[in-house]
């Protein structure tokens, strides 16, 4: 069953007079216990998506259904009962986390604001989130200056969990932080998704990274999702070409392919108005693909790609 449904999902921003799309028309699912992987250059929209799932910007038009029920059009009352399905953890988790409150105080106020009256209950289950990103209870007595950058980043993701959600958007959550660190970050997310049987859409613009996490892959560009596919299709046969971009410019991933494609030019801030919105940058364009946007097409194998000639 779907967890998360988004459909024609549209997100607006206004500046100077004029209104852009910075999601334009965007449709997927997550599954239970499912890893979904966002991926794009930055600027392509996917971190306006992931803040627009969990609703902390409000879409401009589409549906966004949480097992079942739409979101999209919540109030903040409205959303408050939802908060418990849905969490985020951001790219910078010092700028996230209030300096002057101690982590335990931090991570007990969602707890209380839900409605767990009980201090022994709200002990219990701090010690228990406190376990699992691997601080001691006395370590939670502290306040976020005195942690490392990745510790902090444990720290945000006992705070998306305490609450027990479905599913956590993750927002570039290891972009931030040092190489060994962010090994150490996946892992822990791997291992809660497999303990609290938790979904996630994994927010990247780094393809090594959605390669270790994802099940399933969807490739954003200029606010337009260009492909979706699992996770063994996506490195074998990357279907647009921007996706076969992305993957050549990731070192060493598959020694023995010759993917050729390189990308030039930088992403667009302005939308062409008809056509492909990849074609200045496309390898392959043709005539077409100037006069018709290519839709997001499914494939007999399930997966799906916007382009011509793919
Ligand atoms: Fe390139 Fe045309 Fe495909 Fe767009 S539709 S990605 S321009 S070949
Ligand atoms: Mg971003």
């Amino acid at each position: 069953m779907s967890l998360l449904e988004v459909e024609n999902l549209r997100t607006a921003y206004r500046t100077g007079g004029k209104t852009f799309y910075a999601v334009d028309g965007v449709s997927f699912e997550v599954k239970e216990n499912e890893t979904v992987g966002l991926v794009g250059e930055s600027g392509c929209g996917k971190s306006t998506l992931g803040k627009t799932v969990v609703r902390l910007i409000d879409p401009a038009e589409g549906a966004i259904r949480l097992e079942g029920r739409d979101i999209a059009g919540l109030d903040d009352a409205g959303m408050l009962p939802m908060r418990r399905q849905v969490q985020m953890v951001f790219q910078d988790p010092y700028a996230s986390l209030n300096p002057r409150q101690t982590v335990w105080k931090m991570l007990e106020t969602p707890l209380k604001v839900h409605g767990i009256s009980s201090a022994a209950e709200r002990r219990r289950i701090l010690t228990e989130i406190g376990e699992k990103i691997g601080f001691p209870p006395e370590m939670l007595k502290r306040h976020p200056h005195e942690f490392s950058g990745g510790q902090r980043q444990r720290i945000g993701i006992a705070r998306a969990l305490i609450l027990n959600p479905r599913l956590i958007v993750c927002d570039e959550p290891v972009s931030a932080l040092d190489l060994s660190i962010q090994a150490q970050i996946l892992n822990l997310l791997v291992d809660l998704k497999r303990d609290y049987g938790l979904s996630f859409l994994f927010i990247s613009h780094d393809l090594s990274v959605v390669r270790y996490f994802s099940d399933r892959v969807l490739v954003m560009y200029l606010g337009k999702i260009v492909e979706s596919a699992d996770h063994a299709t996506l490195w074998r046969e990357p279907r647009h070409p921007y996706t076969r971009a992305l993957l050549s410019s990731v070192p060493a991933m598959d020694p023995g392919k010759k993917i050729t494609t390189r990308l030039s030019g930088e992403i667009g801030g302005a939308t062409p108005a008809t056509g492909c919105r990849f074609r200045a940058r496309c390898p392959i364009a043709e005539a077409r693909c100037a006069e018709t946007a290519p839709a997001l097409r499914t494939l007999p194998d399930g997966n799906a790609v916007a382009c011509h000639l793919a």
